[in-house]
C-alpha cells in the first residue's frame, strides 16, 4: 500500500544498503584524508588510514568529531573542497552557543534535496500540494532545505518563512494550503491563533499534513497540533523530521505514515548510538547519543559526528517496507538535560506530563534556581481558561511531576497568553544558577 519517492533507494535490501554504505564510507574517509590537512593530522594522530576501514565495524576505529572543532577552525577550516567549488554557506541558528558554519557544493545540494523530497514524500507529501513553508529562511538551514526538497518532489512551494502570522493564516485560507512545513512550536502558535480568530480549521481551511521538526516535541502536543490545524480531520496528521547543520540541516531522518520512528536517509547518513560517557557503541535497542557519519558529502563531510542527542536506533524491518533504519523521536539534547539533585531530567519529560492537561496551554518555562545548596526546579505553565482553580492544578501537577520526574517540582500557574510563544525553536530553560558560578 505504501509508496516511496526513491523506491530502489528507500527499500533496498538491508545487506545491500550495508554494502553501499561501506562503499561510501570508505570513499568518505579517503576524501577527507586527501583533501583537508586538518583532518587528515587527526587521522594520522589516532593511527587511522583510509586503508584501514575494511568492514562497517573498522568506523570505530575513527576517532569522534565534535561541534568545538568546528568552532576551532571556523569559519571553513574543516572545508575539504576549494571555495570556488562552494555555493552556498550554511550557519547553525546558535542555540547552543556561538554559531558554525558549513558549505554545500553543487551536488551537496542535489543530496539535500533528495533526502528532503522522500521525507516530504513519506509523510504524505505528493505532487499538487500546495506547501507553505514556514520554516525561517536565511542563514538557517531550515527554509532552504524544505524549499528545494518541495520543489524536486513537484510540490507548489510558497515560501512564506517564519512569522508574520497574521499572513500565515491569509496564505493558508487563500491558497488553500494542504501541507504545512514550520517547527512545533510554530505549528502550536499558529493552531492557538487559528482558534483565537475563530477560524473553523475543519471547513474554512484544507491543511493535511504537517512536517515538523528542528527541536524536541512530544506525542502529546502532536496531538494537540493535529487538531488545532485541522490536519486529523482531511486524512493526515504531524510528523516529526529530524537534521543538523553539520549533516545538511534537515533531511536527516524523517517519520513515514507508520510513525514508529524517523528513517535515517542511510544511503547518505551512518548512524550509530554510543554510551556518551564511555563513547562505545551501546548494545541494539539501546538508549545513548547519536553519532552521524556522512557518506556523501563533498563540502563538509564529518566522521562519527557526536550530536548530543539521545535516543535509540531500531534495525528492525518498518511496516512501511523502508528498510532504513529508524531512530525514536529525540529525547533531547544531552546539553538540555538538567541534573537535578542528582537526578537526570529532560524537557521533554515535563512536555509529556503537562500536556495530558487539557487545562493548560501548550508553553512552558522551566527555571532553576538554587535554594541554599540545593537545586530547585520550577515549572510555569499557563492555564488555557481559568475556570479550574490554580491552585487545585498546581497540586496535582506536582504531585504528577515528582511521580514521572522522581524529583520534587516546584509549579507556578500563571494566566492565559502570558509565556512566550516561538516561530523557530522554543528556548524554554532559564538558569537562575548561573549567577552562582
Ligand atoms: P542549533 O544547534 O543552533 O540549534 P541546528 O539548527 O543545526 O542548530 O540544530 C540541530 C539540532 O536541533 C539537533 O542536533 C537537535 O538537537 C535539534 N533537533 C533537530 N530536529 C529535531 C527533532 N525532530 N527532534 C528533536 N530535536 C531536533
Ligand atoms: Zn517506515
Amino acid at each position: 500500500m505504501s509508496s516511496y519517492w526513491n523506491e530502489k533507494m528507500e527499500t533496498l535490501p538491508f545487506k545491500e544498503l550495508q554494502a553501499l554504505q561501506l562503499e561510501r564510507l570508505k570513499r568518505q574517509v579517503k576524501h577527507v584524508y586527501e583533501n583537508n590537512a586538518i583532518q587528515r593530522k587527526k587521522l594520522k594522530d589516532a593511527g587511522v588510514t583510509p586503508a584501514d576501514i575494511r568492514t562497517l565495524d573498522d568506523l570505530q576505529k575513527i576517532p569522534f568529531s565534535v561541534k568545538d572543532e568546528l568552532r576551532e577552525h571556523y569559519p571553513i577550516g574543516l572545508q575539504c573542497v576549494p571555495q570556488e567549488e562552494v555555493l552556498r554557506y550554511h550557519m547553525s541558528s546558535g542555540t547552543t552557543g556561538k554559531p558554525i558554519a558549513c558549505g554545500y557544493t553543487r551536488e551537496d545540494i542535489e543530496v539535500w534535496a533528495e533526502v528532503m523530497a522522500r521525507s516530504l514524500y513519506a509523510a504524505g507529501g505528493r505532487k499538487g500540494d500546495i506547501f507553505q513553508n514556514a520554516y525561517g529562511y536565511g542563514l538557517f538551514t531550515g527554509g532552504l532545505g524544505f524549499h528545494y526538497g518541495g520543489e524536486k518532489l513537484g510540490m507548489s512551494v510558497i515560501p512564506t518563512a517564519a512569522g508574520n502570522t497574521a499572513r500565515q493564516i491569509l496564505v493558508m485560507k487563500d491558497m488553500h494550503t494542504t501541507f504545512l512545513g514550520c517547527t512545533p512550536s510554530y505549528a502550536q502558535l499558529l493552531g492557538e491563533t487559528l482558534e483565537k480568530e475563530g477560524v473553523d480549521v475543519v471547513n474554512e481551511l484544507e491543511l493535511r499534513v504537517g512536517l515538523h521538526g528542528a527541536e524536541p516535541w512530544t506525542d502529546e502536543l502532536r496531538e494537540r497540533i493535529e487538531k488545532s490545524l485541522g490536519f486529523k480531520a482531511h486524512g493526515g496528521g504531524a510528523f516529526d523530521h529530524y537534521g543538523l547543520t553539520e549533516m545538511t540541516g534537515p533531511g536527516v531522518a524523517s517519520e513515514c505514515e507508520a510513525r514508529t520512528g524517523l528513517h535515517v536517509w542511510s544511503d547518505h547518513f551512518l548512524a550509530e548510538i554510543i554510551d556518551p560517557e564511555t563513547g562505545e557503541q551501546v548494545e541494539p535497542g539501546e538508549k545513548g547519543e547519536l553519532v552521524l557519519t556522512t557518506l556523501s558529502k563533498e563540502a563538509v563531510p564529518f566522521l562519527r559526528y557526536r550530536t548530543k542527542d539521545i535516543t535509540v536506533l531500531d534495525t528492525e524491518p518498518c511496516e512501511c517496507g523502508r528498510t532504513h533504519p529508524r531512530i525514536r523521536k529525540i529525547m533531547g539534547r544531552a546539553d538540555d538535560m538538567l541534573i537535578i539533585r542528582g537526578v537526570n531530567v529532560f524537557p521533554s519529560q515535563i512536555e509529556h506530563v503537562l500536556l495530558q492537561h487539557d487545562e493548560l496551554a501548550e508553553p512552558f518555562q522551566i527555571v532553576i534556581n538554587r535554594q541554599g545548596a540545593l537545586d530547585q526546579l520550577m515549572v510555569r505553565v499557563e492555564q488555557r481558561d481559568i475556570s479550574v482553580s490554580r491552585d487545585a492544578l498546581k497540586g496535582m501537577l506536582e504531585k504528577e511531576l515528582r511521580e514521572t520526574l522522581l524529583v520534587s517540582v516546584l509549579v507556578e500557574v500563571e494566566k492565559p497568553n502570558t509565556l512566550p510563544r516561538f516561530e523557530g525553536k522554543a528556548r524554554r530553560i532559564i538558569d537562575e544558577r548561573e549567577v552562582y558560578k
